[in-house]
């Protein structure tokens, strides 16, 4: 496992313990270049899920992604991390084994909303704003481009909209 700070490409595991109830094997690594310290996460991996984009586009399932998102709703509350990691595991894994092809980005803004209304209010109401009003979410392009394949919210939206919008603005506020 490359380090994340330096590069460097021999990084020693220090501690290795079952977390998640046993579904996964955190590791504590050092890099003995930099000194860097990381953990890493080995999951089992049921199947790969594609998600079908609002826009139409299919992109593969990443759930570093799904945890970005979710961390972004839940910045500076205070939830246990091990309780969103079994939030994340566990959408996860409804999706891996929900047996359909494929899945649409509404379902997995669906299945986060009914895991952080669990958990924290206001992760939940933070993140279903930006989940229902997706034209008004420039402030959380970063949250919905984790639901997405990281280019700002989708085609569709806000990307189209703001050009035209402010030129037209430009030319009404001109005498
Ligand atoms: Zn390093």
């Amino acid at each position: 496992m490359r380090c994340p700070y330096c590069g460097g490409s021999e990084t020693q595991v220090k501690d290795s313990r079952p977390s998640e109830d046993g579904a996964a094997i955190r590791r504590r690594r050092v890099c003995p270049d930099c000194a860097g310290r990381f953990t890493t996460f080995e999951r089992v991996q049921l199947r790969e899920v594609v998600v079908l984009k609002r826009s139409g586009k299919r992109v593969p399932f990443d759930r570093d992604k799904l945890q970005r998102s979710i961390d972004v709703a839940l910045r500076k509350r205070a939830v246990d991390p091990e309780r969103i990691e079994r939030l994340v595991s566990g959408i996860t894994r409804q999706l891996e084994s929900a047996g359909e092809p494929e899945v649409t980005s509404e379902a997995i803004g669906e299945l986060v909303m009914a895991g952080l209304k669990g958990l924290d209010d206001v992760a939940y109401v933070r993140f279903a704003s930006v989940y229902k009003n997706f034209r008004e979410a420039k402030d959380f392009e970063d949250l919905l481009g984790t639901l997405s394949d990281g280019t700002p919210v989708s085609a569709a939206g806000p990307e189209a909209d703001p050009e035209p919008e402010a030129s037209g603005r430009r030319r009404a506020g001109r005498p």
